[in-house]
């Protein structure tokens, strides 16, 4: 039975992809913030679906949150794969307003989070597995105007996955990466722009924003069967973009 961490599963992009797996079959320990009542209804959800899960509050920037995240996640057997996803923007804006501890938190979570994780994954997944780093559009595109550092940071999540899956092929860990064009969940009220899905359709050759079962519909892929020759991928997912 595939046991799945999910980070950053009690909204958006995460809860959509924790209810995706859970409906193939995969048990799932959750990850988040503070959010309790949102990781609530996820968890709920997964046990309609007649699935085990538990759901974990851990702060990924923190070792020891991280730590106690995968050892509650293996009570519900052996660890099969990791989706990491808890990602944080900061507010939108010219390049020159940018404030040092947006800047340190968007890295801490986006990066330093991403690498505490997929450590741990790398350590544990003593039988092989899978690893999906949720990454960005804006990595090759480098949100001018609005957070040219987050999009730099994502930038680095591909890299990472790059490495990552080389290093890892040996002992039968795939990792891949998901790279979301504009996707409705909260993260743009968080940025300051609620409406921004709305607003980038104009500029989306498909002429809409994502939804999150479309992202978690590519996790479901790159974690399962049909790609089991796929590593070091990095799958875009951006009408267009
Ligand atoms: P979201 O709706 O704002 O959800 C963010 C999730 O991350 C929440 O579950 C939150 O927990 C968790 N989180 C935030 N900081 C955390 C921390 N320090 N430790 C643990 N968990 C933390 O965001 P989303 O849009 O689904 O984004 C998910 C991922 O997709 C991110 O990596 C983001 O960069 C990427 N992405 C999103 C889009 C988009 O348009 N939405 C596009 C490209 C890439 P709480 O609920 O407890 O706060």
């Amino acid at each position: 039975m595939p046991v799945t961490i999910v980070t950053g599963g009690s909204r958006g992009i995460g809860a959509a992809t924790a209810r995706r797996l859970a409906a193939d079959g995969h048990d799932i320990a959750i990850g988040y913030h503070h959010d309790h009542d949102a990781a609530r209804h996820v968890v709920t959800d997964i046990r309609a679906l007649g699935r085990h899960t538990v759901a974990v509050p851990a702060d990924t920037t923190d070792p020891d949150q991280v730590n106690r995240l995968f050892d509650t996640a293996e009570n519900l057997g052996p660890l099969t794969g990791l989706v990491n996803n808890a990602g944080v923007t900061s507010p939108i804006g010219p390049f020159t307003d940018l404030r040092l501890d947006d800047l340190r938190h968007v890295i801490d979570v986006n990066l330093v989070g991403y690498i505490l994780c997929a450590q741990q994954a790398a350590r544990r997944l003593t039988h092989g597995g899978a690893i999906v780093n949720i990454s960005s559009a804006a990595a090759t595109l480098g949100s001018p105007g609005e957070y040219i550092h987050y999009a730099a940071v994502k930038a680095a999540t591909d890299t990472l996955t790059t490495g990552l899956a080389k290093e890892l092929a040996p002992h039968g860990i795939r990792v891949n990466a998901v790279a979301p064009g504009v996707i409705r969940t909260d993260i743009h009220a968080l940025s300051g722009m609620p409406d921004r899905p709305d607003r980038a359709a104009g500029r989306i050759p498909m002429g809409r924003a994502g939804e999150p079962d479309e992202i978690a519909a590519a996790v479901a892929w790159l974690l399962g069967p049909d790609a089991s020759y796929t590593t070091g991928a990095v799958v875009r997912v951006a009408g267009g973009l």
